[in-house]
């Protein structure tokens, strides 16, 4: 935990916008002022002319860590989404070995706390082995998880949903489905009818529930009539299922990346609150696994050039939404306190923003994954630096570790 000030930015968060620095003390957001002198031993980190707001939050993400590191593992994941502005990361358990055990869950917090750039949040599977027979140890994996989830399949038994819904409630865990039913005629439906299945299992079991990637019209009409009967129910959407149509963006991902009417449904939806947050879903695969047409985008590092380009500059929503669809929302879900704010008492971690172009390039994605519909594309809003507990863990093309040890190196002062 370090010490920072953060000097001239345009300070935004979920509440507010201002001019002004930011002064980190022990990892702690100690004074937010128009103007804070320079404190002897403290290093300073200039922000003339850009965006300060509190880091991302992911809820979902895939780092495919342990199994399949050709795809991501622990570090690059990590590294990718300190490069996206994000320090707390959730991972789903789809891993080999799936994340069903105490082990697989503590082996992938010790490395993630190894590693050190970004703070991992670890969801559990629902079924063992993640193939929807037979409830996981539920007891024995709490105290390291925050959520369970069989995601990349729907959980399709009633009574698994059910039992894992009355356990979670129990040990104050929340459900988190990937809503999808196989093999109807029409997948929107598929959905449909599993996001309507769940809320009403927790309706009656109160259990808390959190919907993956939301993608179609009638789950978003279903979350909105639970929410007006007061169910402890909150959904997620992804940045492509918000901001691209089938129409420019042809692309294998679960659930598909939908129509242009669909997706005004659900930036509908975003805009009046029913959708609660926006997830990355980032689902890195080799280019031999695109070539094999495996479904997936690789998008932590692309979240918030895409929806800054597509949702802010565009007017849809301003920056203090996206601030709290990204950041403060995502915490509260997650059950994390003191974050999402740029306030004193709140956690020192900030990402600050430039008014910049960036162009997705391979080079440009840390990620081992380069499948995203996204290459050559321009957008705005540049990731300039990556604060964690007051200390740089990106900054200006550099993560720290491999490429930069100590912050103070490249901040002027300290
Ligand atoms: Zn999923």
């Amino acid at each position: 935990m370090s010490d920072l000030l953060i000097k001239g930015a345009r300070i935004v968060d979920a509440g507010r916008e201002m001019a002004g620095d930011v002064l980190i003390v022990g990892g702690i957001i100690r004074e937010v002022a128009e103007e804070i002198p320079p404190q002897k031993g403290i290093p300073v980190l200039p922000a003339e002319g850009n965006f300060l707001l509190p880091a991302f939050v992911d809820l979902h993400a895939h780092f495919r860590d342990p199994g399949f590191p050709e795809k991501e593992d622990l570090l690059s994941g990590s590294r990718a989404a300190a490069h996206g502005g994000f320090t707390v990361v959730s991972l789903m358990p789809n891993t080999d070995p799936p994340c069903d055990s105490p082990e697989v869950a503590r082996y992938v917090l010790e490395k993630a706390r190894e590693i050190g750039l970004v703070e991992v949040r670890v969801v559990g599977a629902i079924t063992r082995g993640l193939r929807g027979g037979e409830l996981v140890d539920m007891e024995a994996l709490a105290p390291y998880v925050w959520a369970f989830s069989d995601d990349g399949h729907g959980v399709e038994d009633h009574r698994l949903v059910w039992k894992a819904a009355k356990k979670a409630r129990e040990l104050g865990k929340t459900i988190y489905p990937h809503p999808e039913f196989r093999g109807l005629p029409s997948r929107e439906l598929g959905e449909e009818l599993m996001v309507a299945r769940d809320l009403w299992i927790a309706r009656r079991t109160g259990a808390r529930f959190h919907l993956a990637h939301i993608s179609s019209p009638g789950a978003v009409e279903l979350v909105a009539l639970a929410k007006e009967k007061g169910l402890p129910v909150t959904c997620e959407a992804t940045p492509h299922h918000l901001c691209l149509s089938r129409e420019e963006a042809d692309h294998p991902v679960n659930p598909p990346i939908t129509t242009r009417e669909a997706v005004e449904v659900l930036v509908t939806g975003l805009v009046e609150g029913i959708i609660d947050a926006v997830a990355t879903d980032h689902a890195p695969h080799t280019d031999a696994d695109v070539a094999a047409g495996v479904p997936g985008i690789s998008g932590i590092e692309t979240a918030f050039p895409l929806l800054y380009t597509r949702l802010v500059k565009r007017g849809t929503i301003g920056l203090r939404t996206l601030s709290r669809l990204l950041s403060l929302v995502p915490a509260r879900i997650m059950g994390l306190r003191q974050r999402g704010f740029v306030r004193e008492g709140f956690v020192g971690d900030l990402v600050i923003i430039a008014e910049e172009e960036i162009t997705v390039t391979r080079d440009f994605l840390f990620s081992r994954g380069k499948n995203t519909p996204l290459l050559g594309w321009r957008l705005w809003g540049k990731v300039h630096a990556t604060i964690r507990g007051g200390e740089a863990i990106y900054l200006d093309g550099k993560v720290k570790g491999r490429d930069f040890d100590d912050h103070r190196q490249v901040i002027r002062g300290g």
